[in-house]
């Protein structure tokens, strides 16, 4: 049931891959937490757009790490890599690195974009769900980029893009942790463009507003309406969206750009 609901929304993915420019061809990609929702849409808009994708993700998301991967070589025919291991953990990302060098090659473009939320109010949050939220989101990005950092720099399209959010600029009541490690990430990633710059290598942070995934999907119906009402769009963000911001921001028309922040969000904050 699990895995025919995951196939129907891969099949619709690849359905609605629109690009035929080849603006990718030639790099090698990491995606971390690349098996479902936004991270699954860049990986298969990476291979369309000829580039060959490492999948990272929790060995728990083994069988819809596999389903993308079977997507990308039997339907875009480009090579990829199951590279399993939890971003939290830096010796976990240590040996990611030794398997993907090893089994695919080294990384040109490094995608931080796995995620968790564990949303209360402050006065109940735990310390626990602190802690929590920011080792994946924000020591993940440390983690992940201190793994890769040397691949990035030697490529001659050195590319660092991490999935920040809207909430990491505007705040979000119940959201103080995830808030914090958002807003952490754009802090990381106007450091490291400066430090890496020399180098050719660009360092930029999309923040969308809220996509239509599963983390907005568990959201309750009466809190999501209230959440549209309030995105001059009118609507959440499809990950397509947002897929094709980060194809933009890897490819060599966005060469100039380090440093930044693109916001997407359908106009709820700007
Ligand atoms: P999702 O929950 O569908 O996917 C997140 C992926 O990250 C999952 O595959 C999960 O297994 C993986 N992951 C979680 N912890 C991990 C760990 N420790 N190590 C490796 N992988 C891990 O979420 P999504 O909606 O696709 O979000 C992707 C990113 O975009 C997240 O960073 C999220 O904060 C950000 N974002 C999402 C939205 C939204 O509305 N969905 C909005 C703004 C930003």
């Amino acid at each position: 049931m699990e895995k025919d609901e995951e196939q129907k929304r891969i099949e619709g993915d690849i359905e609605g891959l629109t690009s035929d420019c080849k603006r990718l061809e030639g790099l090698n990609a990491l995606i971390t937490g690349g098996s479902q929702g936004i991270g699954r849409r860049i990986a298969l808009e990476f291979a369309n757009e000829g580039a060959d994708v490492a999948i990272n993700d929790l060995s728990s998301q083994k069988e819809k790490a596999n389903l993308v991967a079977q997507y990308i070589e039997g339907e875009l025919g480009r090579d990829t890599w199951i590279a399993e291991g939890d971003v939290s953990d830096l010796d976990d990302m240590k040996k990611v690195r030794e398997q993907v060098e090893e089994n695919f090659g080294t990384i040109d473009i490094l995608i931080n974009n796995a995620g968790i939320n564990r949303d209360s109010l402050f006065f109940k949050m735990e310390k626990e769900d602190w802690d929590k939220v920011l080792s994946v989101n924000l020591d993940g990005v440390f983690n992940t980029t201190k793994a890769f950092l040397d691949h990035v720099r030697e490529s001659d399209q050195g590319r660092i893009i991490n999935m920040s959010s809207v909430i990491g600029e505007s705040g979000n009541i119940g959201q103080a942790n995830y808030a914090s490690s958002k807003a952490g990430m754009i802090g990381f990633t106007k450091a490291l463009a400066r430090e890496v710059v020399r180098d050719d290598v660009t360092v930029n942070a999309v923040a969308p507003g809220f996509v239509a995934t599963r983390m907005v999907e568990d959201i309750p119906e009466k809190v999501k309406e209230k959440i549209i009402a309030q995105i001059p769009f009118g609507r959440f963000a499809e990950p397509r969206e947002v897929a094709r911001t980060v194809c933009f921001l890897a490819s060599n028309d966005a060469s100039y750009i380090t440093g930044e922040v693109i916001r997407m969000n359908g106009g709820y904050y700007m």
